[in-house]
């Protein structure tokens, strides 16, 4: 059920039943020249889709913006920061505490948003709910190792063309994954804003069009490249993650509430 379809009774009859909401997170930001930037938010809202097919969840609006500082520059991208993406989640999650919510299911569509919301499930914790992080590609990675990819990859353009493989550029879809060694060549880039050095990986913010100017990145996955995706790969993925939540939701919700401590 999605909530802003509901009214207000609506709501207050779904809370004499559950105190559960789930609240798809994306992000606005390059995925490389063949995807949308509204990649990490499409999926969530396809898999929110499917929950509603697939269940009685109750799902709150999109939060369309994340924190993706790394990849501002690309036009386009625009990030919350991570101070945003807490200071915006705490007060929507605040104000469903109020209402009665105490197990928060974040549908996460990207990595860094993570640190954000690990920092307002520690705020909920804290007043005595819980909330779970839960991020889509590394949950599908988990269910089947071979769905697993980097940023942009062969697992996310799968992702998008299950909701519409219109969105795909396809004349950019084998460009290869073009990192540079930007901070020099004795110390290599690495995964992400990683670097390696004697064969240990190492981070070091920086922006992502300093190490590409194409902006998909295989993260280390050997064999990752977008040109693998086939949209029944995308549609059974999403529809065995969806599966998953809808699970785990339901043993999450009679899940004992933690103590509260502020
Ligand atoms: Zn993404």
């Amino acid at each position: 059920m999605f909530l802003a379809k509901m009214n207000y009774l609506e709501v207050e009859e779904y809370l004499k039943k559950s105190d559960t909401i789930v609240i798809p997170v994306g992000s606005l930001e390059n995925h490389g020249k063949h995807m949308p930037l509204g990649t990490d938010t499409m999926i969530p809202d396809k898999i929110a889709e499917l929950l509603d097919e697939k269940s009685d969840l109750l799902i709150a609006p999109t939060i369309n913006y994340g924190a993706t500082d790394d990849l501002v520059g690309f036009p386009g991208t625009i990030s919350l920061g991570t101070e945003g993406l807490i200071s915006l989640l705490r007060t929507i999650c605040d104000q469903f505490y109020r209402y009665g919510f105490r197990h928060f299911m974040i549908l996460n569509g990207h990595g860094g948003n993570s640190a954000a919301i690990q920092a307002v499930a520690m705020h909920m914790y804290r007043k005595g709910a819980y909330m779970a992080n839960l991020n889509w590609w590394l949950m599908a990675g988990q269910i089947n190792p071979e769905w697993a990819g980097g940023h942009g990859g062969a697992e996310e353009t799968a992702g998008v063309m299950a909701v519409d493989p219109s969105l795909i550029k396809y004349e950019y879809i084998d460009l290869p994954e073009a990192i540079r060694n930007d901070i020099s060549d004795e110390i290599p880039s690495g995964a992400w804003t990683s670097v390696i050095f004697k064969g240990v990986s190492i981070q070091i913010p920086r922006e992502i069009k300093d190490i590409t100017d194409n902006g998909w990145l295989a993260h280390g996955f050997k064999n990752d490249a977008p040109t693998k995706a086939k949209p029944e790969w995308g549609t059974e993925m999403l529809n065995s993650v969806a599966d998953l939540i809808v699970e785990f939701g339901e043993a999450f919700g009679k899940a004992e509430l933690p103590e509260r401590v502020e």
